[in-house]
């Protein structure tokens, strides 16, 4: 294959992928790996451990890609079987590596076998005229050779050992090979959370038609809305070969952009709104406590996931029965009995406890009905209120939330964090 920038196609090979026993996180893996470093994948191929259909696949793939990627079937046991289909395939001979062989049997002397198996022997087989690219976390090497203009690489199924090679003697290898053809692809995200995907569509969709200067910005540029239970990613994605010229471009998107979003934008390299709490907390020099009672404890697992949790955060209390909240965090009965565990009263007397009980400068409490029971016709599930106290001042809000238990939690928990930013 020919033509500007290379293009690549991925086989992956194993019956437990077709099965569904296996995930295909290689072909996930490869897919972004390729495409930082500037590859575009252009099609896959999963098939079983069959000789004609491995065989069809890759076939296929060189006929249409620059790079065909295969992964799996590279092992020494019967079911391994990818090495001698490519082979045959293309027609070139398995020859035994002599280099290989000598270091498979001092690896096994290695780890105390005297004897060296014979199932192991296939592992040593090259195809003729093949380059042998160095496993540093397994026996098996990848092999990598050119047809008619393709390279083809063969990759053993285990994912640590996957990406061992192709950060090692493969990424080499297509500096070497492709390196003049390969585009790398500018990304920008912006992280939004508290706002559906189609309202954000909405309002940008409006700017572009009512402002041209907001147009002109953005058709440098391509937009896509990545939607999940915590919030819409936006990735904005230039065009430019060059890098400059990208981040040029993607710094006017991201200036324009931000003008409609704002409101529920967060600013976090990792993705995760907690980054940005942790750190806002960090500059304030504040310390949080926290009072959960449908997320139960999902707000303090996701501060303490986050490394350094410690210099900010001392701790939750998960009171989901109304005796909890009466006994750990003070909650009067009274209010309980009146209002309900699902109020505006006791979240902020939830917020107000944990911050007085556990010592802290800031009190966050989440309270709502997670579903699928509970719900009454004035409060629905999904009804979630939230409280932040900060130096004697409370904030409340409530939203209802769409979705399953799984969801409202989730959502709920995102928004807890959400609010909390916002206060802070
Ligand atoms: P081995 O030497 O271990 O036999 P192999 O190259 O023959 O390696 P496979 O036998 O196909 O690889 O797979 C080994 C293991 O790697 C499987 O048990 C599976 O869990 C995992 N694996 C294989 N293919 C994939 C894939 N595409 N994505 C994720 N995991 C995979
Ligand atoms: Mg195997």
């Amino acid at each position: 294959m020919t033509g500007e920038f290379a293009r690549a196609a991925i086989v992956s090979v194993g019956n437990e992928l077709l099965f569904g026993e296996t995930v295909n996180t290689n072909a996930a893996w490869l897919g972004r790996a390729l495409a930082e470093k500037g590859i575009a994948v252009s099609c896959g191929y999963t098939v079983g451990d069959s000789r004609t259909s491995i065989q069809d696949a890759v076939w296929r793939a060189t006929r249409s890609a620059d790079l065909v990627l295969i992964s799996g079937g590279l092992g020494p046991t019967e079911d391994d079987i990818t090495r001698n289909a490519v082979a045959d395939l293309f027609e070139r001979p398995l020859q035994s590596n002599e280099k290989l062989l000598a270091k498979l049997r001092d690896r096994f002397h290695a780890h105390g076998y005297r004897e060296f198996p014979e199932t192991n022997l296939s592992q040593v087989e090259v195809p003729e005229g093949a380059i042998v690219l160095d496993n540093p976390n397994g026996t098996a090497p990848g092999l990598a050779f050119e047809e008619d203009s393709t390279l083809v690489v063969m990759l053993p199924g285990v994912p640590r050992e996957l990406h061992g090679i192709f950060l090692g003697d493969l990424s080499a290898l297509l500096e070497e090979w492709l390196g003049d053809r390969m585009a790398p692809v500018h990304h920008r995200m912006l992280h939004t959370t508290g706002v559906p995907e189609s309202r954000l569509a909405e309002l940008i969709e409006e700017a572009i038609s009512s402002d041209s200067a907001f147009a002109s910005v953005l058709s440098e540029v391509s937009l896509a809305y990545l939607p999940d239970l915590r919030g819409v990613d936006l990735r904005i994605t230039s065009r430019s070969v060059s890098t400059e010229e990208a981040k040029a471009s993607l710094d006017r998107a991201e200036e324009e952009l931000d003008t409609q979003i704002a409101r529920w934008r967060y600013h976090a390299i990792s993705g995760d709104i907690v980054e940005s709490v942790s750190d806002a907390l960090k500059d304030l020099g504040l310390m949080l406590a926290v009072a959960e009672s449908c997320t139960g404890g999902l707000v303090t697992k996701r501060l303490t996931d986050h490394p350094g949790a410690s210099t900010s955060f001392v701790g939750g209390v998960i009171a989901y029965d109304d005796s909890v909240k009466v006994s750990a965090l003070d909650v009067s009965q009274q209010d309980l009995s009146q209002f309900g565990a699902v109020s505006e009263v006791v979240a902020i007397q939830m917020a107000l406890g944990a911050s007085k009980r556990l010592g802290s400068d800031v009190g966050l409490a989440v309270t709502g009905v997670a579903g699928p029971g509970g719900g009454t016709k004035e409060k629905p599930v999904g009804r979630v209120w939230f409280a932040v106290v900060l130096n004697g001042e409370e904030r409340t809000c409530s939203v209802d939330f769409l979705g399953d238990r799984d969801a409202v939690r989730e959502r709920a928990a995102q928004a807890a964090l959400a609010m909390l930013l916002r206060t802070l």
